[in-house]
């Protein structure tokens, strides 16, 4: 989707970019990190779900947090508007342009500054690919307390932009608490500079909070101060197949309890998700148990219980123990249990490997929920039955824009990811389930977004999740911050992001 799919959205009035201006950024970080070439800027332009598209024509990637002061200090006395933009994985429209703003990419921003062996503290650049940084701790016996799908590409400064969530918040809590500090360069090229900080410091406000899960709005992140646990010695996962949502949630109250401290995570999918990932993968099914005519077993729900501790024998004891326990009353079902580093790798692919499955077909509506645990797959059965109702869902009817909804998610956290997997984008789609689903979340006393944020696709639906209060607060804080709006603009809580439910 372009802009001109989205009529209603104006270009405000910022600067056009210059040759003056493009001299001036080349001058600033070598010609060579700035992109103008348009078929170089599609990668930048475009999301990676494919689904919306800015017509950017610079994409600039500094090196040093010096060079990005001078670049935005530029944009700020020229009104030029800007987009971070890091591994650009980001999955609600936010990492790309949604005019002719500028990409300012963390790409070349990637050093690892330091690693204190005893803290466990990291300090790195903000464009430090997260998989990279979880390499690298590795190495020296740590872990970076967040993983997700997408590690392979996204950064730990778009990762801190988003405060994304992902596998192991069950484990070790949100950014908001592992993040020590942060180095970010302001909307005027000011360098705000907390990275020596402590863990604890009750000296004012904790001001490093504002930019955590601020989507690029406030300032470009330029380097990351984070707390990274102890590597856990012995790491195993059971993947389980069961009967109803109930007994999902029965085995999440029972893991709690039994598994205790070595539970890391609690990840649930159901039959539909695997089905896609299935058709993604095109490998045995793990509980297929070796019979290749076997697609995806019939299980409504599957859950993957991963276990993390320092003792082997104790884990495996006190796991053999849960599951024994959940199979004999009929609790679960079915599983299996990794044998050795490859299968836990492998069972983590049929979870991690829906996000792409479900952009296979053509295009995907992403709904990231919050909601009260005994609710939270109503949502998806009421979307299925509501685009049933329009005529617009078939597996196997290739004229309807709908395949399927799947839904999965970090049930650990009271947080499902809702996928609407389509044929194509298509406005009907669209407007039947926008703002319906928005409106039965906010019924439901549940977050429209749980830990992809607002981007471009959610600003207007702010108000389903925020009060009128707290969305006047935060315009204060956007244009306190930057007054000319030029920092991501017509995305998030932005000044023009209006926040009305009935938009
Ligand atoms: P981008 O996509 O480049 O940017 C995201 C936002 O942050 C944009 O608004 C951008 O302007 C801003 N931004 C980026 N870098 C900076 C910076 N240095 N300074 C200021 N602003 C910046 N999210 C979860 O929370 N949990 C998951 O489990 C999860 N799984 C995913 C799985 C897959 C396969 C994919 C594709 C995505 C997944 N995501 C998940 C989405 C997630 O938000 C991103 O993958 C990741 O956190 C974004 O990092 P990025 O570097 O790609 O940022």
């Amino acid at each position: 989707l372009t802009a001109e799919s989205y009529p209603q959205v104006k270009r405000q009035d910022f600067c056009q970019i210059t040759p003056q201006a493009v001299d001036f950024f080349k001058s600033v970080v070598g010609e060579s990190a700035v992109v103008t070439d348009p078929d170089d800027l599609l990668f930048y332009n475009e999301d990676q779900m494919r689904k919306y598209r800015g017509q950017s024509s610079l994409c600039v990637k500094p090196k040093t947090t010096q060079q990005v002061s001078e670049i935005v200090k530029y944009c700020h006395e020229h009104k030029l508007a800007l987009v971070p933009q890091g591994g650009n994985t980001g999955l609600v429209g936010g990492s790309v342009p949604v005019f002719d703003e500028i990409v300012l990419s963390l790409s070349g921003m990637n050093k690892i500054r330091s690693f204190d062996h005893t803290s466990g503290i990291l300090k790195a650049d903000a464009g430090l690919i997260l998989e990279n940084a979880d390499n690298f701790l590795a190495e020296k016996g740590y872990i970076f307390p967040l993983d997700l799908g997408a590690k392979g590409s996204c950064h730990i400064g778009g990762n801190v932009a988003a405060n994304a969530g992902g596998l192991r918040l069950l484990r070790y809590g949100s950014l908001h608490g592992s993040v020590l500090g942060l180095e970010v360069v302001l909307p005027d090229g000011t360098i705000y500079d907390s990275m020596n900080a402590l863990r604890k410091d009750n000296t004012g406000y904790d001001l490093k909070q504002l930019f955590i899960g601020s989507e690029g709005t406030l300032g470009v992140i330029t380097g990351v101060s984070i707390l990274c646990p102890a590597r856990p010695k012995a790491v195993n996962i059971a993947f389980l197949g069961l009967e109803s949502y109930e007994a999902v949630q029965n085995t999440f109250k029972r893991a709690r309890s039994e598994l205790c401290e070595i539970l890391s995570a609690f990840e649930f999918m159901d039959r539909q998700s695997q089905w896609q990932a299935k058709r993604f993968l095109k490998t045995l099914h793990p509980l297929a148990q070796d019979d290749p005519d076997v697609d995806v077993p019939e299980y409504p729900f599957y859950v993957l219980i991963e276990t993390s501790g320092s003792c082997k024998e104790h884990d495996d004891a006190k796991l053999e123990t849960f599951l024994e326990s959940v199979m004999e009353d009929g609790t679960v079902a079915d599983g299996v249990v990794s044998q050795d580093e490859s299968q836990l790798k492998t069972l983590w692919t049929w979870r991690e490997g829906i996000s792409e499955a479900s952009n296979m077909d053509g295009g995907v509506y992403k709904y990231d929920v919050s909601l009260p645990l005994p609710v939270m797959y109503d949502l998806i059965e009421v979307l299925r039955a509501r685009l049933d109702e329009h005529g617009l869902r078939s597996i196997s009817d290739a004229s309807k824009p709908v395949v399927d909804v799947v839904g999965y998610g970090h049930i650990g956290d009271g947080n499902v990811h809702v996928n609407v997997v389509v044929r194509e984008y298509n406005k009907t789609v669209e407007k039947c389930l926008e703002p319906y689903v928005y409106q039965w979340i906010s019924d439901h006393h549940g977050s429209i977004s749980a830990e992809h944020g607002l981007g471009f696709q959610k600003k207007n639906y702010i108000g389903y999740s925020k009060s009128e209060v707290e969305i006047a607060l935060m315009k204060d804080i956007k244009s306190k911050f930057d007054p000319q709006g030029i920092m991501n603009p017509y995305k998030s809580s932005s000044a023009e992001a209006n926040g009305s439910r009935f938009d």
